[in-house]
């Protein structure tokens, strides 16, 4: 197939820069969660040339976050026609921004770290953060095919091989590189490349605005590609477009708590799969959760991972103590760091915590981290009691050495204490994070009506979806849903074009 040439590709990776200093875009680059090098900052990715575009095929896939790329290579493989429409000039959409990794129970990772997990009890865990409101059906799918889904990966050369934890889950089922760098680069990268070896059909800066039907049936979509409004026919569709939590009107629409709050989504999350699909009828549910995240820096908008927390990482108020167990669920964390009088808080950890979770360097190299070479240094610098942060973090380190937290009956992320010098500190406050409601899927992943019925050839797969969390989304709950339904709407569209 012919691609695009390397010029071509230059002028459109300076596009994507332009765009991004304009509207404060997602460049790979620019949203490299760590200075390790994964190879997605090095690379211009040969999309396809909007030359190349075909009147139909098999399957269209709208959205190249990481649930539209494993629907695509998913339908590939099954033997599908396959062609991707993804609307900013770069793939990737928030999965490009995941940073603390993919949960998943019974992995041969944990198996190998000697890490006792099982389905059920990660079924149960999300379950309860979700306050027992999650779809059952798709959460049972979920868990169960949560290992193959990281076997896929693997096989793939998408290795997340070391495991960490997240606020609510009580055993280290989140799987990130093996280099402990964030999970969204490097996963998008991998897929990317998956796609462009398959030569899947793969279109940047192309926005899908309909999704048509005939006779009830899904028939194609109609794409702004290069200039132009073009109908391309398919008899299946999915919607991977991810969520609305860049789509602020949208936001405060379902939940009007949130005016005001900054977003960590990136510009590209602005729910038009929703809206699309809701014009043929497809059902919504949930809307109206959506979560914040506990940690993001307020100026830049830029999330603190959860990883500094599941490392050991704790929470203080600006009166230097603690005030929540820090890895409670993500409502429970937000809803503490409101309820302090300043409505902001500080991450504190110490050097070789740093040196557990590798995305902390970009946090510095943006300017986000204080740093003191003593805690008296520390608290200076951020202007709480030094007195207070001292007996704070002694009282930690007695009860991660005690492996008993009574102040806040925390029980993960205590293995290694604050001990070494430097300290560092990073103010935060919550932001909108994720938004758990969509459209209404089952196990198949096919949408659903409003009467619970099929809409014949359209799927939805990754945040366009809702139900799968309840009204709380666990940390790499969402990165493990995109791989594990999107590789199911895949495979399921594939079959019903048959
Ligand atoms: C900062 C941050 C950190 C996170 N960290 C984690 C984590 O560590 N673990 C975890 O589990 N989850 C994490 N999440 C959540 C998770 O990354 C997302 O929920 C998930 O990646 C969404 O994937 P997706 O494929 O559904 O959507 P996206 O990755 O957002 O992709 C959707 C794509 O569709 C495109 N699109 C939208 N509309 C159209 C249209 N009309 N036509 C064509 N294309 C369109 C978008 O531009 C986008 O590229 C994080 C989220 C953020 C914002």
């Amino acid at each position: 197939m012919k691609k695009f040439s390397k010029i071509l590709m230059s002028l459109l990776m300076v596009l994507a820069g332009m765009l991004n200093s304009v509207y404060g875009l997602s460049t790979v680059a620019a949203q490299s969660d760590t200075d390790v090098e994964s190879g997605a900052s090095e690379n211009a990715y040969e999309y396809t040339d909007p030359a190349e575009l075909a009147d139909a095929y098999d399957i269209i896939v709208i959205g190249a976050g990481g649930g539209g790329m494993a629907a695509a290579i998913s339908a590939k493989d099954s033997g599908a026609n396959v062609v991707v429409f993804e609307k900013m000039p770069i793939a990737g959409g928030n999965t490009l921004k995941a940073s603390a990794g993919m949960n998943a129970s019974e992995t041969k990772f944990q198996e190998a770290e000697g890490i006792e997990d099982s389905n059920d009890l990660f079924f149960d865990e999300t379950l309860v953060g979700g306050k027992e409101t999650n779809d059952q059906e798709l959460l049972r799918y979920f868990v169960d095919n949560s290992a193959s889904a990281i076997d896929w990966l693997d096989s793939m050369g998408i290795t997340l091989s070391n495991l960490t934890t997240t606020g609510g889950m009580s055993v280290e089922r989140t799987h990130r590189p093996a280099d402990g760098s964030a999970v969204g680069e490097y996963l998008v990268d991998g897929l990317i490349r998956n796609v462009l070896e398959r030569d899947i059909p793969f279109f940047v800066n192309s926005n899908v605005v309909e999704i048509l039907q005939t006779e009830g049936a899904v028939s194609g979509v109609k794409v702004e590609i290069n200039g132009e409004t073009v109908e391309v026919q398919a008899d299946a569709v999915i919607v991977a477009t991810g969520g609305f939590g860049g789509n602020l009107e949208m936001v405060t629409e379902y939940n009007s708590d949130l005016d005001g709050f900054v977003t960590t989504n990136h510009e590209g999350a602005t729910g038009d799969g929703l809206l699309m699909a809701q014009a043929l009828g497809a059902a919504l549910v949930d809307m109206e959760q959506i979560q914040i995240h506990p940690t993001v820096e307020q100026e830049t908008s830029y999330l603190v991972t959860e990883a500094v927390r599941g490392e050991g990482g704790i929470l203080v108020s600006q009166s230097g103590e603690r005030f929540h167990n820090e890895l409670d669920t993500r409502d429970n964390v937000s809803a503490a760091i409101i309820a302090l009088p300043e409505q902001y808080a500080y991450v504190v950890f110490d050097e070789a915590l740093k040196g557990r979770v590798t995305a902390i360097n970009q946090y510095e190299s943006m300017g986000l981290v204080v740093k003191g070479d003593t805690i008296e240094e520390l608290a200076e610098q951020i202007e709480v009691p030094v007195e207070t942060l001292q007996a704070t973090l002694d009282a930690w380190n007695e009860s991660v050495t005690a492996g008993s937290d009574e102040a806040f009956g925390r029980t993960t992320g205590m293995s290694i204490g604050l001990e070494e010098a430097p300290y560092y500190a990073i103010k935060i406050a919550p932001g909108i994070h994720h938004t758990m409601g969509g459209l209404k899927i089952n196990t198949n992943a096919e949408v659903l009506n409003e009467d619970g019925e099929v809409i014949p050839g359209l799927y939805a797969a990754g945040e366009a979806s809702g139900g799968l969390h309840g009204q709380n989304r666990i940390g790499g709950n969402a990165v493990a849903d995109i791989i594990i339904y999107g590789r199911q709407a895949g495979s399921k569209a594939a079959e019903f074009i048959k």
